[in-house]
């Protein structure tokens, strides 16, 4: 599972745009301006196309409407 969609950067985030583009998702942001440090990517073969995933990342920061529960 992706991290992104707990981390309070997801909707600037350059490399969550890409695990968009390749889950064919609507992007929350056309111009993201937000370059993560080391994200370490999982890569899913899929018969037609590749999906990522992001597993970890030096740059992740808890939502602060998750970081309570
Ligand atoms: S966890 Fe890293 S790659 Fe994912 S949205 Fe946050 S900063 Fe970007």
């Amino acid at each position: 599972m992706c991290i992104c969609v707990n981390c309070q950067f997801v909707d600037r985030c350059i490399a969550y745009y890409q695990v968009e583009t390749s889950h064919q998702k609507p992007h929350q942001n056309l111009s993201p301006d937000f370059q993560p440090r080391q994200p370490q990517i999982r890569v899913h073969r899929q018969p037609a196309q590749m999906e990522f995933d992001i597993v970890n990342c030096g740059s992740f920061q808890a939502q602060e409407n998750l970081s309570n529960v």
